[in-house]
């Protein structure tokens, strides 16, 4: 991985970064152009998300695979996992939490609106029961085929466990894992040396379409969550890189800028889990626990997603006229945290997950309907802070084990 990203010439962050911003001047000139854009230039961005879409199954499982045989006692693996779930639903209750005090302390700033005629459609309306049962697969192949990121974590699980069961003396299993492992790694490597021009691709539509002037009505909103996307990142990151891991914050965010510029426009946490593999390990994460905790942290912890529900809940309830009571907001933290495990780590996922929280709290699902036009540009914000907490988490889980 490491040269995919100082590639001869010039490091692949770098031209991350001019692409993207070639591509907000391109969309800037090209504002209007929506047929232009989203006809020629966006479908080259679709192929690349896409080949991330298609690879990212088989590299969840065998990386959980991997890094749970590489571990070699299921003591460690129990110990990092019990460690690793701990950080990552403590971070994102503290992550909604921030969301809703920020919300309800600006929210003055919110319009109220004279119409309730607006229309979405939520996809599905999930409870808790259903999305508990649902992450247990029934069939072998099915969570590969819908690519359902919780289901086939718990088949790696389960399969690494017994791996690590059966295999103590075998080692040949242990290869077989780890090489599948390194191809589908090799062939997510050749596709992330495409991301300068899928970045372009992706970025440019977005500013085309958005254009400066739908900022207006809903920059206020946007503030809001990035104000609690910053916030969140600086307090909760930066301590626990310094206090756990005696890690500089500056060093860790310049070590994380990859990552950050790829998340920002790519907009997919899973999609960036290669990069912000590379970026957790320089930074001193230990190999075996970042191929464990990054492709879980990928799929179930999204800090970014659990802000973006708390001001948006509070947003969408001032836009009704409605205030939302403290049973609510504790409601609200509850289930955002469940929707943020939920919601797997491609673009726009957050926002159906909304529709879950809306419904625990009797908040009209329409309300969706007022953030979805610019859902794109709060997506880039919670998807860097939803990788940046992964690779915290790495960092500090490593430096714990080591100390141990
Ligand atoms: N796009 C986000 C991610 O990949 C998920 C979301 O829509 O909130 O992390």
């Amino acid at each position: 991985m490491e040269k995919s990203i100082d590639k001869k010439g010039m490091p692949l962050a770098t031209q991350i970064f001019i692409a993207l911003v070639l591509g907000i001047i391109a969309g800037v000139a090209m504002t209007g152009q929506v047929q232009f854009v989203n006809g020629y230039i966006k479908p080259f961005g679709t192929i690349f998300l896409n080949l991330i879409k298609w690879v990212v199954t088989p590299l969840v499982f065998f990386s959980i695979m991997a890094g749970v045989i590489s571990m070699k006692d299921i003591r460690k693996v129990g110990s990092v996992g019990v460690k690793t779930i701990i950080y990552y639903l403590c971070t994102t209750a503290i992550a909604i939490t921030i969301g809703l005090i920020l919300a309800n302390s600006l929210k003055h700033v919110f319009p109220v609106l004279q119409t309730t005629d607006l229309a979405y459609k939520a996809s599905k309306s999930a409870n808790f029961m259903d999305t508990l049962v649902g992450i247990f697969p029934s069939n072998f192949f099915a969570p590969f085929v819908n690519a359902n990121m919780l289901q086939i974590i718990v088949a790696s699980l389960f399969i690494g466990f017994a791996l690590l069961m059966v295999g103590s003396q075998k080692a040949a299993e242990f290869t077989a894992v780890e090489t599948l492992n390194d191809i589908f790694m090799k062939v997510m490597e050749m596709i992330i040396k495409l991301s300068p021009i899928a970045v372009f691709c992706l970025i440019c539509p977005v500013v085309a379409e958005n254009g400066p002037a739908v900022l207006g009505s809903l920059a206020k909103v946007l503030l809001v969550a990035y104000i609690g996307y910053i916030l969140h990142s600086i307090i909760v990151y930066s301590f626990s890189v310094k206090i756990f891991a005696g890690l500089s914050p500056i060093k860790f965010f310049k070590g994380m800028f990859p990552a950050i510029a790829f998340a920002f426009s790519s907009a997919s946490s899973v999609g960036t889990l290669p990069i912000n593999m590379d970026c957790a390990e320089s930074l001193g994460a230990d190999k075996d626990i970042t191929s464990f905790v990054l492709p879980l942290g990928a799929t179930v912890n999204m800090d970014g997603t659990a802000i973006y529900q708390g001001v948006c809940a509070v947003f969408i309830a001032s836009c009704f006229g409605i205030e939302l009571s403290l049973s609510q907001m504790l409601t609200v933290v509850l289930t955002a945290t469940l929707a943020s495990i939920g919601t797997a780590g491609v673009p726009g996922a957050g926002m159906v997950m909304l529709a879950m929280v809306l419904q625990s709290v009797n908040l009209p699902v329409e309300g969706i309907a007022l953030v979805a036009g610019v859902d794109r540009i709060f997506d880039m914000g919670r998807t860097v802070v939803n990788i940046t907490g992964d690779s915290a988490c790495a960092v500090v889980v490593s430096a714990i084990e080591r100390k141990k």
